[in-house]
């Protein structure tokens, strides 16, 4: 099988796994236990906590850990209205952002908080001026994420914190597809990410948090995670998560050319009858999101059984619907259901990444010829 699909997960990094087996096979102990073994766990977690923070870069602030980047989205949002001053009431996002921060928003909405969604220009990038507009002193929350998980573009972060902090707003960034990828701008005070992007595993993600800006805990217990987010956590996920992080930082660079050099690749194999969504300046190279108007995408994955890339989003996929992000960049659904997405990094080669593009794009040949 070819592997086309990085936005959906990565293959677990050798080193990843190997650092996680003891704590999944013979070291069980709750780090949150006093005993001998328990401290061993709790020290483990917390230099996989140190690695997590150190590939984010944030300054100051820290990371606690979650079971997803959806769950650290849900707390981010959800706890910073929980602790907003009176008059701030209003939250700005995105019309591309992920669903972990749309469908959260629309139910915060449906409680009382004041939404206003941004569209994007045809390129997905945000308008400034749209967000300058939008911004007064009853903004409690900017929510923008860095790089989108459907079209690879590249938000200007660094800029929507200046404007956000400039009107006494926070500003939260779904990292969770830029980790590793691309550097992480300084300015948001609540970042999310999830291991399982960064060939680490799933079942785990963090929020970080600058000094000061804590949303109030949405999971209540045993205290853990500085009392903001209680359960049990896993050495073996954390320790893999931190592992993860650890080669995505020292790999960076690495990964970074390797990237760029499958990109220039497939864009040397792409015939020119297709067409690539999303801004072509401001955007990851890990993320070709491409169509050939009239070619039915579904059919294609069905075709190509032994290739696996994505049809728009995998985490809308099964719903049936046309993925939003691609009918907020003007897409008709008939365009937007000829989409395909195909996600590479560390471990694509140059041979899978030209190999796979050439057939996608005979197997596309084909149905265009049958409906001629
Ligand atoms: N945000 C983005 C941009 C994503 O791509 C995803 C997963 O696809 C998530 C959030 C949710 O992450 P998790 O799988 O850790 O809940």
């Amino acid at each position: 099988m070819i592997y086309l699909d990085y936005q959906a997960t990565t293959p677990v990094a050798p080193e990843v796994a190997q650092a996680m087996r003891p704590w999944a096979e013979e070291k069980f102990a709750n780090p949150h236990s006093p005993s001998r073994w328990g401290a061993e766990a709790a020290a483990v977690i917390e230099v996989a906590r140190d690695q997590v923070e150190r590939a984010i870069g944030g300054d100051g602030g820290s990371v606690a850990f979650t079971g997803s980047a959806t769950e650290a989205l849900n707390w981010a949002l959800k706890g910073t209205v929980e602790r907003a001053t009176p008059g701030r009431n209003r939250i700005i996002t995105v019309a591309t952002e992920h669903a972990a921060v749309l469908d959260t928003c629309e139910w915060l909405a449906g409680r009382g908080v004041d939404l206003t969604i941004l569209p994007v220009r045809p390129d997905g990038l945000i308008d400034l001026s749209d967000l300058e507009r939008e911004l007064d002193e009853r903004v409690l929350l900017v929510a923008v994420m860095l790089v989108n998980n459907e079209i690879g573009v590249i938000q200007p972060v660094a800029e929507i914190a200046r404007m956000a902090h400039e009107a006494g707003a926070l500003m939260l960034c779904d990292a969770v597809q830029g980790l590793g990828r691309v550097p992480i701008p300084p300015g948001p005070d609540l970042v999310a990410v999830s291991a399982h992007k960064i060939h680490g595993p799933k079942g785990i993600g963090a929020l970080w948090m600058s000094n000061g800006a804590d949303p109030a805990p949405l999971i209540h217990g045993g205290g853990q995670e500085r009392g903001l987010r209680s359960g049990t956590l896993s050495p073996a996920l954390c320790v893999g998560f931190g592992a993860a992080a650890k080669v995505a930082l020292d790999r960076f660079e690495h990964d970074h050319e390797h990237v760029e050099e499958l990109w220039i690749e497939a864009g040397s194999s792409l015939m020119t009858d297709w067409i690539i969504n999303g801004s072509m300046t401001q955007r990851y190279h890990g993320n070709l999101n491409i169509y050939w108007p009239g070619v039915d995408a579904a059919r294609l994955i069905a075709d190509l059984r032994d290739i696996a890339f994505s049809l728009g989003s995998a985490c809308a996929s099964g719903s049936g619907r046309p993925s939003h992000v691609l009918r907020a960049l003007g897409l008709s659904d008939r365009d937007a259901r000829s989409c395909i997405r195909l996600g590479f990094g560390r471990y694509t080669t140059e041979d899978e990444i030209i190999g796979a593009l050439n057939r996608i794009d005979a197997a596309a040949r084909a149905q265009q010829d049958l409906a001629a």
